[in-house]
């Protein structure tokens, strides 16, 4: 079992009956409708934040798989050796705490199918890559900058210094904004902190009741198999969160709404900024960090230049302003910055350059990345662990896990390769 006591546990829930009374407060500020980004989001409006009634201390056990029995020492003995080799990169979305309502048989089943993994999934997945010797790395560490002899910065690859035997690991998450329409269909609503100062998750389980666990999202989920498995991550490393603005950032409702500019719509979005800011130190004090993901989860490919530099300064206003700086841009649909940026280097590419964004990651089949010659950037490519390729790529991630041994029986009876 995951090491939270539950001792623990109800010293947490203590602190967040204090969290829960402060959100409750604000009047459900969560369920105003924002402006619904584009792809997959519906109108919101069933996204209540905060349900009506006061909550009572009552935790809920959640059905997780079991981690590793015991905690293993580290291997803090180990030499570091010298590492040039390929840095892997594996990305999720959040992970689904009740594949009950997840796969319920509506239209967004397919999608949820497609694009996550369940809670079960991603703590095998976690499982699997630390039996295989991955360690956790920073994205920001891999590669820097430097001048060359004709006074031009340039990137360039590190050389990574790890425990001998380890493989280098970077995970990023996506879209860690627990966006409104996902919240009826069995994902957690928000990022908290408890009393004991650790990240839990805010949700509701399948029967209404509130539960804060540290078991039922990828994040503390992480945390937690760290806690128990230090030889997994270089120096306390967990992930990178890739952030959209157009649903606030993680779970806080702290964008802005074009159509609504009234001070109570300004005062609401000002107290989930003053909510989602200690959390955010807490998770940039524990080994996370943070990307862009655009503003509005816009295709980079397509976009006007106009649009790409509206989009960005909205970014930096609203999430930005709350994360601080970072170089790294994840692309929304993998869809690379003026089409292509693996030949080309394009003004919208140029400009997110000039604002100091330098590695640019897509999506791809490997854990591909190119140095740019002509400009001071870093292009790459993630693989996604997801339904996608739970289903159809096996074999393709068995360097990783077996899709076969982690694939969850609750998913829909949608086929699969193997
Ligand atoms: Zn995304």
């Amino acid at each position: 079992m995951i090491k939270t006591g539950r001792t623990r546990f109800f010293v947490g829930v203590c602190g967040f009956l204090l969290i829960a009374a402060l959100v409750l407060a604000l009047g459900g500020c969560g369920g105003t409708p924002g402006e619904s980004g584009p792809g997959a989001s519906p109108p919101a409006g069933d996204g209540a934040v905060a349900p009506e009634q006061t909550p009572t201390p009552t935790p809920t056990p959640t059905t997780v798989p079991s981690l590793t029995p015991t905690p293993e020492p580290a291997q803090e003995s180990a030499p570091l050796v010298e590492y040039d080799g390929v840095v892997e990169h594996l990305f999720f979305h959040t992970a689904i705490a009740y594949p009950e309502l997840a796969f319920d048989g509506d239209s967004q089943e397919a999608g949820f199918d497609e694009w996550m993994v369940t809670v079960d999934e991603y703590v095998k997945i976690l499982q699997n890559l630390y039996e295989k010797d991955y360690i956790l790395v920073n994205m920001n560490d891999v590669w820097s900058e430097y001048t060359d002899e004709s006074g031009a910065q340039r990137m360039k690859r590190n050389t990574l210094m790890l425990p001998e035997g380890k493989k280098p690991l970077i995970l990023s998450y996506d879209d860690i904004s627990y966006y409104e329409y996902m919240l009826p269909h069995g994902f957690p609503y928000k990022l908290i902190i408890g009393y004991d100062g650790e990240i839990y998750s805010y949700g509701l389980d399948p029967e209404g009741n509130e539960v804060f666990s540290q078991e039922l999202d990828a994040v503390p989920i992480l945390d937690k198999f760290v806690e128990e498995h230090p030889d997994f991550s270089l120096g306390g490393v967990k992930g990178c969160i890739a952030l959209t603005g157009y649903n606030g950032i993680l779970g806080y409702r702290t964008q802005t709404d074009k159509d609504d500019a009234s001070p109570e719509f300004e005062a609401r979005r000002q107290q989930e900024i003053v909510f989602a800011k200690p959390v955010v130190e807490k998770l940039k004090e524990t080994g996370w960090y943070f990307a862009s993901h655009t503003w509005g989860h816009v295709r980079l490919d397509s976009m006007s230049p106009n649009g790409v530099k509206a989009d960005a300064q909205r970014w930096l206003d609203e999430v930005g302003a709350l994360i601080g700086p970072t170089k790294l841009l994840i692309y929304p649909h993998g869809s690379r910055l003026d089409g292509d940026d693996v030949t080309k280097t394009g003004e919208s590419f140029r400009y997110y350059h000039g604002l100091g964004f330098r590695v640019f990651a897509s999506v791809g089949i490997e854990s591909f990345s190119k140095i740019k010659t002509d400009i001071s950037a870093v292009i790459c490519d993630r693989m996604h662990a997801d339904g996608a390729t739970l289903r159809r790529s096996r074999e393709r991630y068995l360097k990783f896990y077996d899709a076969a041994d982690v694939f969850d029986s609750s998913r829909p009876d949608l086929g699969k390769d193997w």
